[in-house]
């Protein structure tokens, strides 16, 4: 057993010195990922309920490395979060987002971008203030931004919170509580935040046809929300029993691979050209 309990160790070991080295390759290429191009934007539909009406786009980031392939934002984020390397990227997002949206507004494609804001870039004093730059650089009216942050980041210092949502709030840009239902607000913190959409879960999502559990928890997360005058949108909606749920609940809007994948530009641009002109 003592034998046994070394190689755990051992093993322990081996593994955490591969994952630390990864952490480190990561870091050490995200260093140059902006500056040798290999981050870009995915764009993914946002769909009104009712009528099937496009509304708007999530933007996702990416990143292709040369040797070390794409890698998932949900690895190389908490990456980036960590070294500090987030304030460059999380700025690069916001910029290139709202230059796309400029090109399209130019050709006469109106919509709305839904940007996300990572916990480090929402703590940051001068967030608001590097927004209304870019929106003023840009010549983008401010209720086409829509901003998402988790609900895990405005939990963790709900009144900090509270004034950041309100100094961003100022600006006339649209504010999203992103992942809800996986922290632990109560009704009475929410009820502080000036927020107009909360984006519940995918994985409450993807059981509610088959979890009478999540579809409770659906229909209380909407219902609550409806009583706040904030509007909800259902992430990660994938079938169509998913869908005709989610409408008998009176969600009012949905993403997912049901109705779209996240889309490169010029794909994100011809379903924007085809939903403007009908
Ligand atoms: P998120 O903000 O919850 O974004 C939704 C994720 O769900 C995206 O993964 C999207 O591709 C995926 N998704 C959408 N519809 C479906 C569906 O029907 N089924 C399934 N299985 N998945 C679906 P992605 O692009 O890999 O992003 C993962 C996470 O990385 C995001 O989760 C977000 O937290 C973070 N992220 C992505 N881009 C950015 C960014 O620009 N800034 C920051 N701070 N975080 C980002
Ligand atoms: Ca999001
Ligand atoms: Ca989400
Ligand atoms: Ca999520």
């Amino acid at each position: 057993a003592k034998q046994r309990g070394r190689n755990n160790v051992q093993f322990y070991t081996a593994d955490l010195q591969a994952r630390m080295s990864r952490l480190m390759e990561l870091e050490n290429a995200l260093r140059t990922a902006i500056e040798h191009n290999e981050l870009c934007l995915y764009y993914q539909p946002q769909w009104a309920l009712v009528g099937q009406r496009l509304t708007g786009f999530e933007v996702l980031l990416r990143w292709q490395h040369p040797t070390l392939g794409s890698i998932s934002p949900a690895e190389f984020i908490p990456v980036a979060e960590s070294s500090g390397q987030i304030a460059q990227i999380g700025h690069w997002v916001l910029k290139q987002g709202l230059a796309q949206l400029a090109r399209w507004r130019h050709k006469g494609l109106d919509t709305l971008l839904a940007i996300n804001l990572s916990a480090v870039q929402f703590r940051s004093t001068d967030l608001a203030e590097q927004i209304a730059e870019l929106l003023e650089s840009y010549q983008i009216p401010p209720e086409c931004l829509e901003l998402e942050l988790t609900e895990g980041t405005a939990m963790e210092d709900p009144a900090q919170a509270r004034l950041q949502l309100s100094s961003l709030r100022q600006l006339g840009v649209r504010l999203a509580i992103d992942d809800f239902g996986t922290g632990f607000s109560s009704l009475a913190q929410l009820r502080h935040f000036p927020v107009d959409t909360l984006k519940i879960d995918r994985s409450f999502v993807q059981d509610i046809d088959h979890d009478q559990g999540s579809a409770d928890m659906v229909r209380s997360i909407i219902q609550m929300a409806h009583n706040l005058g904030i509007s909800t949108l259902a992430e990660g909606v994938e079938t169509a029993r998913q869908l005709q749920l989610l409408q008998q609940l009176e969600c009012e809007a949905i993403q997912g691979f049901l109705w779209g994948q996240p889309l490169d530009c010029a794909s994100a641009e011809t379903l924007l050209a085809s939903k403007n002109s009908a």
